[in-house]
């Protein structure tokens, strides 16, 4: 007798329909997937390096020739606006591009020491284990498979229940751009099921996990079982600052997507717009028009600028953060998990609305009198993620920057992420950082070998 499946209904957010039924992994499956990835590192650890750049440069090709039906499956899975989804398809190309160049450029070091020659390697770690969550799924499984597939390791990732098909596809893509099968398996499943075997497990050497802090805290004291490396990317509650010399019409105008982007299920969301108390009132008369103008709706529909959140469960959530609703725009009535734009007034700082992420399109407003008293507001938060700050003044700039405890600011923009630059938090925002040089060093050890040349002294 076998066990029936366990079968996760995924659906379409904008219209609560049944897209796909993906089965979940079980504990056994996991681990005979653990075993292939094991099995496929000591062929993948070995390829030339070329000739892993070559292939990870023939799955980015992959990536970017199906980069319209990857934009799609996101838009039907996620929610995703058709221009976002498309960004995403290029985001995750780039992302396997920029880090295609890595397997020739892994350089160690010759270090000057007595007696003979020192030499660093940058080593593999073997299995790697990507857990993702469901607000990016396509490109945070590349921002974890991509620098850990270059360095030679090998990968067992995991998307989110409510979001398998991209993660999926990527795999099949893959295989087509000729990585040696068990190089990348991608495994639906439960997190308490899959993701913690990938914890527990001795044999996965490097938990990567975006998600919660609730869960990010327990894979954290879960690999420190067996000191298992870990990179975590915890959300955040980013500040937009705005001085009073600032460009208000251009904060005001970009303010609204700086959070309501992916319906704000962004961890780097600038869900707390700060504005000097000066021009706090002419912020708010701008900001108005500019939030009930976001067009909310289909998310397939080229014009939409803001789709739906992902599940019943999470709009619930959203929901219960909210009273004192200074304005708001519209959405739709249903069915589709909708929930309009909204800026809440008179939030103080000890306020759930203004300490806790929200991962809805919610933002709140707070005044401010000086320069010392923004930086205090934007980190009176335990997160550290992201950050924007408005100002004409280049040296303010630079002291506001540097005294924000956040892992990743923008000056007179609302931009967090490029590929070739690191990314991630400070604080409970997160540990470790994905992208540009610091990812790839992230997935390597560092072993020093010592050459002796000449007799040790008698
Ligand atoms: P979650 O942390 O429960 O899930 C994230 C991933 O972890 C999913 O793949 C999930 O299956 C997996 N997971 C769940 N339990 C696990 C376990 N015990 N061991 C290993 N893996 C496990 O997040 P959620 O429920 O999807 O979202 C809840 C909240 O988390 C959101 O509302 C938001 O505040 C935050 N969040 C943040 C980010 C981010 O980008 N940092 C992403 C998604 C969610």
């Amino acid at each position: 007798m076998t066990d029936a499946p366990d079968l996760f209904e995924v659906r379409n957010p904008a219209t609560e329909e049944v897209i796909a039924s993906v089965a979940m992994a079980s504990v056994a499956e996991t681990d005979a997937a653990i075993a292939r990835a094991k099995a496929a590192y000591a062929t993948w650890r070995a390829v030339a390096p070329a000739d892993r750049a070559r292939l990870l440069r023939a799955f980015a090709a992959a990536v970017d020739a199906d980069r319209d039906h990857l934009a799609a499956l996101e838009v039907e899975n996620a929610g995703h606006t058709l221009g976002n989804a498309r960004w995403e398809a290029g985001n995750a190309r780039d992302v396997i591009e920029y880090y295609a160049a890595a397997p020739e450029r892994l350089f160690g070091r010759q270090i000057p020491v007595a007696g003979g020659i020192d030499l660093t390697f940058q080593e593999p770690l073997g299995v790697v284990g990507v857990i993702v969550p469901w607000n990016f799924p396509l490109p945070i499984a590349a921002w974890g498979l991509a620098p850990a597939l270059a360095a030679g390791n090998t990968v067992v990732l995991k998307p989110a229940e409510l979001t398998p098909l991209t993660a999926l596809r990527l795999a099949e893509l893959a295989l087509r751009a000729g990585l040696p099968e068990g190089v990348l398996t991608v495994l639906p499943g439960r997190g308490p099921v899959v993701g913690h075997r990938f914890v527990t497990h001795p044999d996965v050497r490097k938990v990567v996990f975006t998600g919660s802090g609730r869960v990010g805290r327990s894979v954290m004291a879960g690999c420190a079982e067996q000191v298992k490396r870990v990179t975590l990317e915890l959300g955040g509650k980013s500040a937009n600052i705005v001085f009073a010399d600032a460009d208000l019409e251009r904060a005001a105008a970009t303010a609204p997507y700086a959070v309501f982007d992916n319906a704000g299920q962004d961890c780097c969301a600038r869900s707390r717009i700060l504005v000097e108390q000066s021009v706090h009132d002419r912020f708010l008369g701008l900001l108005e028009p500019a939030v009930r103008g976001v067009r909310v709706g289909d998310p397939a529909d080229e014009k939409t600028e803001m789709g739906p959140l992902i599940s019943a469960a999470h709009r619930e959530r959203v929901a219960s953060y909210v009273d004192r609703v200074a304005f708001r725009g519209t959405a739709p009535e249903g069915p589709g998990y909708w929930y309009p734009p909204t800026v809440l007034a008179d939030v103080g700082p000890d306020d759930r609305a203004f300490t806790e992420e929200i991962f809805g399109p919610v933002v709140v407003v707070v005044p401010f009198r000086d320069e010392a008293e923004a930086v205090r507001i934007a980190n009176a938060t335990d997160y550290g993620l992201a950050g924007s700050l408005w100002t004409r003044d280049v040296g303010r700039a630079l002291r506001v920057a540097r005294g924000v405890e956040a892992g990743n600011l923008s000056v007179n923009s609302h931009s967090s992420v490029r590929y070739s630059t690191p990314f991630g938090g400070f604080k409970q925002s997160g540990l470790g950082r994905e992208l540009g040089p610091d990812a790839l060093a992230a997935f390597t050890e560092t072993k020093n070998v010592f050459i002796a040349t000449e007799e040790p002294p008698a």
